[in-house]
């Protein structure tokens, strides 16, 4: 098997000696130039599922190696990061599990976290430690060349621990994830999937479904859609342009949480109906209020801020 070689780390701040990255899309590439420009790891290896991607990896010089094998990739390191779409989460740990070095912590970036913790946990070895964890942060591009360091800066990264998890190990992590910028908390699976299914999740599915009304509306061609497109559409193109692969499993598995979510959204939504068409403009202007209000707690919360465009060209919470 191959494994080539790129460039050295800084050594700076080193939290592990040896970190593998399982995939190399946004999250994995966004954490490797964060983890080389702070010197968090001596050496970082990476893989991904298709050699197209592994030899982009290598042109960029995204990762110190990239290699042709899981078994190559994970083989004595400290840290294995799985960053790849939640459907394959499971395969990828039976596959890596035989070469897993005894003390090494497994984690995840994956977006539910009931799911994987269910396909990931009965293939590791109990010699590993495994700490799920989910970066809230994000944008609509995929792949090797769409990451950047400061992705994670003043995002939360939730640390899902499962029981029995030595507390060493996840307080390494979570130094990990300090260091590359991010603000750390950790929760219980159940509650994280329900907190993203409204938050993130529901959203989603909100744009993709508005997307395609619009598309659908054969009154509107696309050109008018695309000439006229105000803010809030623009907005819903945007989250609906993500990457399908990925969204398409976090429904799969975030089922009961999505569509708890979804049903209370249709009730709110019928209400909202009602109002309008029997003309209760009080309706319309105490619920929006509200809504506003939750607008200014997530800008005083510090998760967005009033510029206009901010989050369209960088990292937003996903
Ligand atoms: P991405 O850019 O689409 O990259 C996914 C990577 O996984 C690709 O390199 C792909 O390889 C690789 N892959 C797919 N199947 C594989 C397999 N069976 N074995 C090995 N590698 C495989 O994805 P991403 O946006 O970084 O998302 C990765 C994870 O982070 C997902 O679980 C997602 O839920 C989570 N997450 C994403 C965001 C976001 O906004 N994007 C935010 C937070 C968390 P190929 O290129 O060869 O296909």
């Amino acid at each position: 098997m191959r494994c080539a070689s790129s460039k050295a780390g800084a050594q700076m701040a080193l939290v592990y000696d040896r970190i593998a990255l399982i995939g190399l899309g946004l999250i994995a590439s966004s954490m490797y130039w964060a983890i080389k420009r702070d010197g968090l790891a001596g050496e970082v290896t990476g893989f991904a599922r298709s050699a197209e991607t592994r030899e982009t990896a290598r042109e960029i010089g995204l990762c110190d190696r990239v290699c042709d094998s899981l078994a190559d990739a994970v083989a004595d390191a400290d840290l294995v990061v799985l960053c790849v779409p939640v459907g394959v989460m499971g395969a990828v740990a039976a596959e890596i599990a035989p070469f897993l070095k005894p003390g090494a912590t497994v984690t995840d970036v994956g977006s539910v976290k009931k799911d994987v913790i269910t396909q990931v946990g009965p293939h590791l070895p109990d010699s590993v430690h495994f700490v799920p964890g989910h970066p809230l942060a994000g944008t609509e591009h995929s792949g090797p060349r769409s990451g950047f360091a400061d992705l994670f800066k003043n995002r939360w990264h939730l640390l899902v621990p499962v029981e029995g998890t030595d507390p060493a190990a996840t307080a390494r992590l979570r130094s990990l994830w300090e260091a590359m910028g991010a603000k750390v908390d950790e929760m219980d699976a159940e509650h994280h999937d329900l907190v993203l299914a409204v938050t993130s999740h529901a959203p989603h599915l909100i744009a993709y479904t508005m997307v395609g009304v619009a598309d659908d509306l054969r009154r509107v061609t696309d050109e008018e859609v695309i000439q006229y497109s105000a803010t809030g559409f623009r907005d819903f193109t945007r989250i609906a342009s993500s990457d399908p692969t990925m969204w398409r499993d976090v429904f799969l598995s975030n089922k009961d949480a999505t569509l708890e979510v979804l049903g209370r959204f249709t009730e709110e939504l019928f209400a909202l109906q009602r109002a309008i068409r029997q003309g209760d403009g009080d309706h319309l202007h105490d619920y929006f209020t509200r809504t506003r209000a939750i607008r200014r707690g997530i800008i005083e919360a510090g998760q967005d801020t009033d510029a206009p465009n901010f989050g369209r060209d960088g990292g937003v919470a996903k």
